[in-house]
């Protein structure tokens, strides 16, 4: 049964990155019979999450017919908890967006409120889309932090200042009879760098994804399977030490990754050296309201060639290539993303990212890694979040026959 249960899935997967597709290439491409093919496509059409598309009409001879994802049958809610933000989204099964919504995030520090927030923003989109409740084949919550594996549970989320909430179990009892899971933002970020349709889609691909943000986070997907680690708290880039003695960091520990190359951490130093120097750029930017200072500004102000603040980007730009050195020297990836808020303030960080990260890898090591712009979608995390659900379909009961 194992091995029948994998075909339906491989079918579903094959018809989602290559649709519309035929039943003999279809075939072909996941490595089974035809009548196998017929057999699990009749029942993916019966379950509604595949339909014809027509028929080939050129050539001579007969003219298969083609298959592709429905997108008005099944749909997921994903959920993008960021620092600064919250976005939601309902997708259909093609991944396409049936609605939208951004709101700030204003109780950040108050696991309750947020959870109330979290709530909200999904009845919010799930009203706007205006679908089916019962068509609605599941949640996933993206969160940064330390997600336990299996429970959901948010064991520690530094710049939220969360310590061991059980956001799964208490989403779930909230949002019944919708069922939740919880994932982390950088896994769901990296995920979504592999959907339907992207080049490196559904390859045995080694991909590490660093997610530069109001925080630092990463995470890696080994020949294709995303990594977890043993109890599922992997990829905290942001916490290596890479200045011993420097800055203390939200962890608690000093010198972190994420105390010198973290949006928050580039508006911390833009503020400091703003109070020192009130005739610079960066002050002229925001007016000489400080409050008003942040990484944008600070990325600004650089461009227009701000010393202290070329200074600050520049430095931001080492540490983060002194982590994804050491990255490339352990885990010889095919590709690096490179994601986030802070690759949005133009190209020159990320040839500044390149440079030094170049420079710091081992000779020989990685050589065929390529360093690459991440998705620049704004929603790509709450996305990704929706792709994590087909994922883990067996834990979701309107996916349970393709197991
Ligand atoms: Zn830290």
């Amino acid at each position: 049964m194992g091995a029948v249960r994998n075909n339906k899935k491989k079918v579903l997967e094959c018809i989602q990155n290559q649709g519309p597709i035929n039943r003999a290439a279809i075939a072909k491409d996941v490595g089974i019979s035809l009548p196998a093919v017929m057999s699990i496509t009749n029942e993916l059409e019966a379950k509604k999450i595949i339909r014809s598309a027509g028929f080939v009409s050129e050539g001579v001879g007969k003219h298969p017919e083609l298959l592709e994802i429905r997108s008005d049958y099944f749909y997921y809610i994903g959920v993008d908890v960021g620092r600064l933000h919250l976005r939601g989204t309902v997708v259909g099964q093609d991944g396409r967006e049936i609605t939208k919504y951004t709101t700030e995030t204003n109780h950040g520090e108050n696991p309750e409120q947020c959870i109330e927030d979290i709530c909200s923003v999904i009845q919010y989109v799930v009203e706007k889309a205006a679908i089916d409740n019962g068509n609605i084949v599941g949640v996933c919550v993206a969160m940064p932090g330390l997600i336990e594996l299996g429970s959901g549970k948010v064991i520690f989320s530094p710049n939220f200042g969360w310590k061991n909430v059980p956001l799964q179990d208490i989403l779930n009892k909230k949002l019944s009879p919708y069922k939740v899971i919880v994932r982390n933002a950088n896994r769901a970020q990296a995920r979504f760098e592999l959907r339907p349709g992207a080049e490196y889609a559904n390859k045995k691909v080694t991909v590490f994804c660093i997610g530069l943000g109001y925080g630092i986070g990463s995470a890696t997907i080994i020949n294709g399977n995303m990594y977890y680690g043993a109890s599922g708290t992997s990829g905290e880039i942001g916490h290596i030490t890479v200045m011993p003695n420097g800055p203390i960091c939200t962890c608690g520990n000093t010198g972190c990754l994420e105390a010198l190359s973290s949006g928050a951490a580039i508006e911390k130093q833009g503020k400091n050296i703003a109070r020192m120097n009130p005739d610079s750029m960066l002050c002229h930017i925001v007016d000489n309201h400080l409050e008003k200072i942040d990484a944008k500004a600070v990325f600004r102000a650089a461009a227009l060639n701000d010393v202290e603040c070329v200074q600050i980007i520049d430095n931001a730009a080492k540490y983060i290539g002194i982590a994804l050195a050491a990255a490339i020297n352990i885990l010889d990836p095919d590709i690096i993303y490179v994601c986030g808020g802070l690759t949005k303030n133009g190209s020159d960080f990320l040839e500044k990212i390149k440079k030094y990260t170049r420079a710091r890898q081992m000779k020989f090591a990685g050589r065929h890694v390529k360093i690459i712009q991440g998705s620049q979608d704004d929603y790509n995390v709450a996305k990704g979040a929706t792709l994590m659900i087909q994922d883990e379909g067996n834990m979701f009961e309107k996916l349970s026959f393709l197991y």
